[in-house]
Order: structure tokens, then sequence, then C-alpha cells
């Protein structure tokens, strides 16, 4: 009898850890393990003239930007085509948005 019971009580104890693991897991970001999305504050990218919004480059300020240029037509950037956020090869363990823009573009061949 007690040793039905202990098997019983084994058997609620590994439902319990079971669903706590599903709970923990349902609860995390869906992307809890992708790199940071790339700040303009960033120090490295303010050296390099870094915006996650392209159409917001200061031409004066960086006059080899031209209309047109953003990450998604650099031939720095890695990653799926579409994702909005994707790894750069100058911004390492970081992600650049696709419509940002650098003084490091490089026109994709
Ligand atoms: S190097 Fe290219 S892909 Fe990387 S941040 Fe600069 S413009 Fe974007």
């Amino acid at each position: 009898m007690s040793q039905s019971f202990s098997r019983r009580d084994a058997l609620k104890g590994i439902a319990l850890v079971v669903g706590a693991a599903g709970a923990v897991r349902s609860i995390q970001p869906a992307h809890a393990d992708a790199p940071p999305h790339l700040s303009p504050s960033d120090p490295t990218a303010q050296a390099l003239g870094y915006t996650d919004n392209a159409k917001s480059v200061d031409a004066k300020a960086f006059p080899t930007y031209q209309p047109g240029q953003m990450c998604s037509t650099c031939m720095q950037l890695q990653g799926n085509a579409g994702d909005p956020w994707r790894p750069c090869n100058i911004f390492a363990g970081k992600l650049v948005n696709a419509n940002g823009w650098c003084k490091v573009w490089v026109k994709k061949t």
C-alpha cells in the first residue's frame, strides 16, 4: 500500500516538474536567445554613424550617404532576407535594423 502511494506521489512530482518547465518555457519571449538589437547610442554605433532608420541620416554629416542605401542593401548584412533585425559583420553579437544604415555601407553584389 505504501509502495503504491509512493509511486503515485512520484508521478505527481514528475507531472509538477514537467508542468512547471512548460510554464517557464511558455513565458519566455519567442526569441529569447536572439542577440540584442544594436542601439544607435552604442559607442561603436555612434562612431560609425549607425541609425536604425536610413531615412533619418543627416546627409551633411555623412556625405557618403545616398538615398536608397540601407542595411538590407549592404554586403555586410547577414541572416535571412525579410527579417527586420539581422546580424551584421561589423557589429558582432548585435542585430541591426534592415532599414538602418552606417557609414561602412557597401553595396551588396
Ligand atoms: S555595415 Fe552595412 S549592414 Fe552593417 S550596420 Fe552598416 S550599413 Fe548596416
